[in-house]
């Protein structure tokens, strides 16, 4: 068992999760108290496709610390319905949700560049028009999402990258085009320098903190089983890599990214 001793009574915000997925869609009442009992005080949790929404928005109702955004991820752009954008455009008008999981990813082997850059520009679009947060997911394509957000003429009042995993060079890059920088577990594998070289680059108020949940569990934890209870790991290992206190970038990660879903949801406890 972990010692959470250390990191008792921390304040934490779990930016970016899939409480919907893997074990967690039937095991999560459990999962939720060890996030509370770890200090998680609120999850965002992130549809990926039209079939996840209803429930998405159903776990934000039912439970006053989940935060909910709805989105078409790149890898469901390919399955995608006629009408999807019709109606993930129905959900944002009537519901307080932010727009995620989006984006661009370069590292899927079959893929269609021309519909993923214009599910993804819809989404920004519809964002922008309704002022909420969005959630980004982007892997091998960081040159091209910052000339589409260049070229936008407006942006959404907050863009999360979540689960980073571009370099460091491009922190201040994303920071510069507007954009909030979100780490996850794979920081604490020490392989993985690239990552942990980008953590001690992002600026205090960029910063955000999130499992990724199920997948993406830190270094111990059989990788599928991952959950918002194992926040507290990533936080001490981002800590130790930006020489900070563990409490204090619980707190200024957490203060982020309820500014970040500020209009996102019921009042948070
Ligand atoms: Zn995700």
């Amino acid at each position: 068992m972990t010692d959470w001793s250390v990191l008792q009574d921390l304040d934490l915000v779990d930016a970016h999760c899939h409480l919907q997925d893997g074990f967690l869609r039937h095991a999560l009442e459990p999962a939720l108290i060890r996030a509370r009992a770890a200090g998680v005080r609120m999850m965002c949790c992130n549809g990926t496709h039209q079939g996840d929404w209803p429930y998405v928005l159903g776990l934000g109702k039912n439970h006053a610390d989940i935060c909910v955004s709805l989105g078409l991820h790149p890898w469901y752009v390919r399955g995608r319905g006629s009408d999807w954008l019709e109606k993930l455009e129905e959900l944002v008008a009537t519901h307080p949700v932010g727009v995620g999981e989006i984006g661009l990813d370069n590292a899927l082997e079959e893929r269609n560049d021309a519909a993923q850059e214009e599910v993804f520009l819809a989404q920004m679009d519809l964002a922008v028009r309704y002022g909420r947060p969005v959630t980004i997911h982007c892997r091998k394509a960081f040159g091209r999402l910052v000339d589409l957000l260049q070229g936008m003429r407006e942006r959404p009042p907050f863009m999360m990258l979540h689960a980073y995993a571009g370099s460091h060079e491009m922190v201040p890059v994303l920071e510069k085009a507007g954009c909030h920088i979100s780490i996850c577990a794979s920081i604490t594998r020490p392989a993985n320098r690239k990552a942990r070289a980008a953590c001690a680059r992002v600026s205090r108020d960029r910063l955000l903190v999130e499992s990724d949940s199920p997948a993406i569990a830190p270094m111990g934890v059989d990788f599928e089983r991952n959950e918002p209870a194992y926040l507290p790991l990533i936080v001490e290992a981002l800590a130790g890599l930006r020489g900070e206190d563990p409490a204090e970038v619980a707190g200024y990660t957490a203060a982020n990214a309820r500014k970040f879903f500020a209009c996102c949801g019921r009042p948070k406890p």
